[in-house]
Order: C-alpha cells, then structure tokens, then sequence
C-alpha cells in the first residue's frame, strides 16, 4: 500500500454513538512519525464534554435491550465477524500503527493485526460460555423453609479502557473483546501519541453490525481526557494499561469511588541464565527479550543474570547482537529495529543511559541516540560487573537498554531478581527441568517463561504481582473483570 494514498484517508475525529465527531472545543493535538518527526495528522482533543458525551452514549447502549438481552451467541457473532473485518483491512492498519507507532511494518501485520484477530476470536467464544453455579443452602428460617441460590454472572456495566502506546490496537482489543463478550458497553481511550488505529477499530466494529455507543472511542490526553474519564459517575468499571505512575494516581481515585479497577502496570523483568544454558541460545533468547519493539514491552527481559564464568563471552555476544542490528523506518525491509515512539521518551531513554553511566555503569554497545530527526536510541547494553545499585537495575526504562550482571550461585540469583518492586514477568534459560522449576518456583512474577521470553496467548493469564499491577487479563480469569456476580436466593 501507498504510504501517501493511506495519508490521505486518515481519520482523526473522535468515535461516539455511532459516528465520528469531533471534539466539543474544537481543539486538535498533532501526531508523529516517530522514524522522521513529521507530523502525521491533528486529531481530536476530548476533553470532560467529549467524555460526558461518549460515556452518555455507552450508558444508554448498556441499559437498551439492544446489546444487554442481545443473545450472547449474536455477541459472539459480531465479534467473529469484526476480527474478519480487522484481518480484511491488515494492510491499512499495520501500515498506520508503523507510521505512527515506529515498528517493522512485518510485526504490525503479524503482531499487532494477527494477534488482534486472534483475540477478538478467543475472546468471542467466551460470550457463549459465561455461566454461574447453583448452591443448596442450609440454614432454615424460619425453621422448615429451605433454601436454594443460584449465580448469575452480569456485565459489568460502562468500562473506561485506557491503554498505552506501545501495542496500540493489540492493547485496546485486549480490553474490548472481552468487555463486549461479558455484555459491557466500552469507552477507549488511546494513548496520545498513537490513537489512529483505535478510531479504525470503532469505525470497523460500526460495520460488523455492533449498535451504536456500544464502543466508543475518546481521543485525548490522559490529564484531561483520561483523568475525566476514570472519575465518571456512569463508569462502572476502569481497565487501565500503562506506567505504575498513572496507575496507583487511577487505582487511588477508583478506590475513593469504590469502583472496580484492573491495573497492568510497569516492570523490570528478569533473564535469568543458567549454567548448563547453551551459551548461543541464551545469547539469541537475551537479546530477543529486550530489543523485541525496540523494548517498549512491559515484560521486556531488562536485567540480565549471568553466571560469573560466562559474563564476558555472554554479554559480549549480546552487544555484537545490539552493534549488527539496523535501525531505520518500519517501512524498510532491511530495518531491523525502529525508533522509540515519541521525541519526549528518546529523551527519558537517553537521559537513563546517561545516569547509568554516570552511576558505575560500562557501556558495551550503544549508549545514546542516533543523530537525526527520528527518535532512534542506539540497542544498548550496560554490564554492571561489581552489581552496582544503579537506577538502570531499579527503574523501568521501557526501550532498548539491557543491564547484566554476573551472579555465583542459585540463592543468590533468586534474591538478586526478586529484590525489584515489580513483578510483572520473568525467564530462566536451562535444560535441567528440576532447576527450572525451582526458579519457577521461587520467583515472584505473574508470568515465568523457560525457555522463551515475551510469550503471551489469549488463553494464558497475564498481570502482575507487587506494584506491576491488580488483577489478570486473557483466559478464563478475564471473565471475572468484566462481569459482576448476582446470588439469587429461592425459597421452597
Ligand atoms: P502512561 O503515561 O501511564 O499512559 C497510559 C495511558 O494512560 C495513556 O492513554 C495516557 O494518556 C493515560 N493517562 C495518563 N495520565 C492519566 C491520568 N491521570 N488519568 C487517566 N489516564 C491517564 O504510560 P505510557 O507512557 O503510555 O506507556 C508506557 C508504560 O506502560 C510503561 O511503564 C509500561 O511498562 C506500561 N505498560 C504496561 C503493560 C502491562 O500489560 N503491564 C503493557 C504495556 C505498557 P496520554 O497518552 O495522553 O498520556
Ligand atoms: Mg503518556
């Protein structure tokens, strides 16, 4: 597809009630391609008016027999034929989340798009599958009346869905497919730098048949746009995916509501090689978990664990790794790595190597930006040998920066790798299943991988323990966060 053709087509007003508007001031806020700086398009600016409006419309499609009491087989129906609408238009929307998010135009089709589909078809089997249980109850008032209940699950109600910019259309289909499986009604909100294909994907759902204000989507930003939205009286549910930061500012004001609240925040995930571990393997596996678009994964494998004797050759086939690959614009197919999303976050990124290096750090490879008008950041990796307290160890850096460090023994590394306030992912590299299973054992994570890094399935839940987050996403546990339990007690 023509870039140019696609620019020409590109829709940046606001998704409420069945119609693109825009926002009620007017205002706009222009979006970027990252690999040039170019301004790409001004979008809409919701702000509390937009949200009223649109929470309003998702309101009104809850309480209308026309989604609630929608057979939830017609449910499933309309999400099946929305994942084949996602996958009829793939080229269009990889082509705009490469332009506006930076990654390889082959991993938008296969990631971004394909992983999409793929949810939205999981999550639509669940639709049909939603039950609850029946209890024979035994206390008797008065006495020789007896009891049964039942349990229903019910939809949740009108789910705010906020989520960041690194997966912008998988992360807002991880949300809404099973928010509208469970019968809820949605209000997205797309983070500002990449909101383009979450307006596509309310137009998109208009044409598979789903009735208005069903799914609605708010441009904006998240001191206005998202914060309106997450204090929302007719919001009955908030879905929040982004930086421990925003999270605990959201997971407070949810509480002070007395709202219910899922939260998939930051990490600082650990690699954790073993000493049997094939050092080409853990070489390829280490360097795959932190540069996989370009480290901004929440689970990116950013502190590496080596055993002391293989330190050197390990991290320095990890840094030959980071020096081979080419950087360039999703677009070219010779690019191997793109640039990170906004101006703003190449700074953050380069200003974190800086104070790395500054702390003790040695760079082995990279160490700042590319000189130019993209935002590229050079793939870098830190060895901390002396297992300095540097920041790189303790913060989320959320791009292409890997710190390792040596380690002697199990217990050692097992301290050394839970000692983070995150908990949200981690991998252990080796082919003896009893000391994999003891690392699996005694690391404090939701997700462990062995053998593997950044794996994630609509059926496998997802989420964090310690501050990377409240709650799952995916699988069966996913239906517990869109739907409310109802007992219903008979008498007989
Ligand atoms: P962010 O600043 O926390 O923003 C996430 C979303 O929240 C954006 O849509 C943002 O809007 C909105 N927001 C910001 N302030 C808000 C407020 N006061 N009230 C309501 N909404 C608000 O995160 P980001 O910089 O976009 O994304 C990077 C972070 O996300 C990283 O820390 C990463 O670890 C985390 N992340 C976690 C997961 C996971 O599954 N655990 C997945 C991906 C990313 P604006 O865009 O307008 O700021
Ligand atoms: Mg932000």
């Amino acid at each position: 597809m023509q870039i140019r053709q696609l620019l020409a087509n590109i829709h940046t007003q606001m998704f409420i009630d069945g119609q693109l508007v825009s926002a009620h001031s007017g205002k706009t806020f222009a979006v970027y391609d990252p690999s040039s700086g170019a301004e790409i398009a001004q979008v809409a600016d919701g702000e509390s008016e937009d949200v009223a409006a649109a929470v309003g419309a998702a309101r009104r499609a809850f309480e209308s027999d026309a989604w609630r009491r929608m057979p939830p087989a017609q449910r499933e129906h309309l999400l099946l034929k929305l994942a084949d609408l996602v996958e009829a238009h793939c080229d269009e929307l990889a082509a705009l989340e490469t332009l506006n998010q930076g990654k390889l135009f082959g991993f938008s089709k296969m990631l971004e798009v394909g992983g999409s589909a793929q949810w939205l078809r999981y999550m639509a089997g669940w639709a049909t599958k939603i039950e609850g249980s029946t209890i024979d109850l035994s206390l008797a008032f008065p006495p020789g009346v007896r009891y049964q209940a039942s349990t229903r699950r019910v939809p949740a109600g009108v789910v705010a869905a906020i989520v960041p910019w690194n997966f912008p259309l998988l992360m807002a289909v991880w949300k809404i497919a099973p928010a509208l499986a469970c019968g809820c009604t949605v209000v997205l909100k797309p983070a500002e730098e990449t909101p383009l294909t979450a307006i596509r994907l309310a137009e998109l759902a208009h044409e598979a048949g789903f009735p208005k204000g069903v799914l609605n989507v708010v441009t904006g930003r998240g001191e206005t746009a998202g914060a309106a939205l997450v204090r929302h009286p007719d919001v009955s549910k908030v879905t929040f995916t982004g930086s421990t930061e925003v999270g605990r500012i959201i997971g407070a004001q949810c509480g002070q509501d007395i709202k219910r609240v899922s939260l998939e925040l930051g990490g600082k995930s650990p690699v954790i090689v073993l000493d049997d571990c094939d050092p080409r393997k853990a070489i390829e596996g280490a360097a795959n978990a932190i540069f996989f678009n370009h480290g901004q994964v929440c689970t990116a494998g950013s502190r590496l664990y080596v055993p002391r004797a293989k330190f050197s050759e390990i991290v320095g086939g990890i840094a030959a790794v980071a020096d081979s690959l080419v950087l360039g614009s999703g677009f070219d197919e010779r690019t191997q790595m793109g640039p990170l999303v906004s101006a703003r976050h190449r700074d953050r990124v380069v200003g974190m190597i800086a104070e790395g290096r500054a702390q003790g750090g040695e760079i082995v490879s990279g160490g700042g930006a590319v000189p130019g008008d993209g935002y590229f950041v050079k793939p870098t990796v830190v060895a901390n040998e002396h297992c300095k307290p540097l920041s790189l160890v303790r913060d989320e850096v959320f791009g292409p920066v890997l710190v390792a460090m040596p380690y002697d023994d199990l217990d050692e590394v097992i301290a050394a790798a839970n000692s983070s306030e995150y908990g949200l992912g981690a991998s252990v590299w080796t082919n003896q299943l009893d000391r994999a299973l003891q690392v699996v054992d005694r690391i404090e994570a939701g997700t462990v991988w062995v053998n593997s890094h950044n794996m994630v399935d609509p059926a496998m839940p997802f989420g964090g323990f310690k501050s990377s987050g409240v709650g799952r996403e995916h699988g069966k546990a996913i239906i517990d966060a869109y739907t409310e339990t109802k007992s219903v007690c008979f008498a007989y």
